[in-house]
């Protein structure tokens, strides 16, 4: 069975192409500037030297197209025709309340996702589009949608709750959602494989740092907590996203500097986090060679960053009683050894304890803690791609 991942964003489009025989990639890519100009694929067959083709992308539907020939090319391709995708997986930001589970797409799942258009307006009309233009060129090949969301709906009411008034639950459905649950779920399941123990009998702590952030609390298999709330922009302070933050700093910005809604989002989603602290730049890597440059902005970024990253450590472990792991995945989590050294010093009372030369070698699956810890700690390179084709396999 080969299975074909797709995720697509307002002008991007990245799939993979994996054989589930042995779970090897066969091909990877991505179609970016879709809609703009100078647009492109960039082809990786194997495990060759990626290709970029200049490639005329008006819409979503050339783009699939494209990734289509790619992959049944004579040269760049793996496959002969497109009769031999088994199926289709999409990723799927946001799901609401209707889905705790992947589900095959049909005309009812459809109408579902739209109805999330509401609450997700970012993120889910590129992911409709996707699936639109997969359906009209491959009308036959059953698609099956994976949604960021759906792990978290295991969260009890009281953690999923805003204090606001509860009509606005009713009306909006405006509650805590989460999000990267594809990613918190495999990792987990992953470190339970590692401890040597069923997933269904731990508590664990995964914290996802990459671009986007967030921390899930998982007891007994199930999501209970997590930092992302009703949109991606709560919790953790992110590359370019504020976190969490006064909400009443909104309503004083939108007087004080005359911002419209949609300057305000910009502001929060794309002009905050550790780029806006630090003036420099939303990269870690940068963020580093700028703080060793004696940058004190970029220096507080990382401080500000980290310092979440704890706060949320400590809450979860009041949340679960105690923790089993905790997780370190994504970007930053699996490479970032400064960060990870900076978050975990000093959690010794908890039963944190690190050894700090593991802490340094190369990211891979490795449990970074000394023998006597109390408390694991893990680091586990996430694979949402992997865990979509999973999902995709087991419900076809
Ligand atoms: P996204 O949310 O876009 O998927 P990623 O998980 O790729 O983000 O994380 C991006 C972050 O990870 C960047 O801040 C980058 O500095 C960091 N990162 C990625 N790869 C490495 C690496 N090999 N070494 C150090 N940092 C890395």
């Amino acid at each position: 069975m080969k299975i074909l991942v797709i995720n697509t964003g307002s002008s991007s489009l990245k799939y993979q192409f994996i054989d589930m025989a042995n779970e090897a990639v066969l091909a990877k890519g991505l179609c970016d500037r879709i809609g703009i100009e100078n647009s492109y694929l960039k082809h990786t067959k194997e495990d060759n030297d990626a290709v970029v083709l200049e490639k005329s992308l008006p819409d979503h539907k050339t783009a699939i197209k494209e990734v289509i020939n790619a992959l049944t090319d004579s040269e760049l391709g793996v496959i002969s025709s497109m009769d031999e995708i088994s199926a289709i997986g999409h990723r799927i930001v946001h799901g609401g309340e209707k889905f705790h589970d992947s589900v095959i797409i049909d005309d009812e799942v459809m109408n579902a996702i739209r109805d999330c258009i509401d609450i997700a307006p970012l993120h889910n009309p590129p992911n409709i589009v996707g699936i639109e233009a997969c359906r009209q060129i491959m009308p036959n090949i059953r698609m099956i949608a994976v949604f960021d969301t759906a792990f978290h709906q295991t969260m009890p009411q009281y953690a999923y709750l805003y204090a606001l008034p509860y009509e606005i639950y009713e009306k909006y459905g405006i509650r805590k959602y989460g999000f990267h649950g594809t990613s918190h779920k495999y990792v987990a399941q992953r470190a339970a494989v590692m401890l040597g123990k069923p997933f269904e009998s731990l508590k664990l702590i995964t914290c996802h740092l990459g671009n986007g952030a967030s921390i899930c609390a998982i007891d007994k298999g199930r999501s209970v907590d997590t930092t992302m709330g009703f949109t991606p922009l709560q919790g953790l302070a992110m590359g370019t996203r504020s976190g969490s933050i006064d909400p009443q700093i909104l309503t004083f910005l939108m007087d004080k500097e005359n911002m419209c809604v949609k300057e305000i989002n910009d502001y929060l989603n794309k002009k905050s986090g550790v780029l806006g602290i630090s003036g420099v730049s939303s990269d870690f890597r940068d963020l580093h060679t700028a703080a060793e440059n004696g940058n004190k902005r970029a220096q507080m970024a990382i401080q500000v960053f980290c310092y979440r990253v704890k706060k949320y450590i400590g809450e979860y472990m009041a949340v679960l009683n105690g923790a089993d792991a905790v997780i370190f995945t994504a970007g930053v989590g699996e490479n970032n050894s400064i960060v990870r050294r900076t978050v975990l010093e000093g959690l010794e009372n908890m039963g944190i304890e690190i050894d700090w030369d593991k802490n340094t070698q190369k990211a891979q699956e490795m449990d970074i803690s000394t023998p006597g810890a109390r408390v694991r700690t893990l680091v586990v390179p996430t694979n949402e791609e992997l865990a979509i084709a999973r999902e995709t396999a087991k419900l076809i």
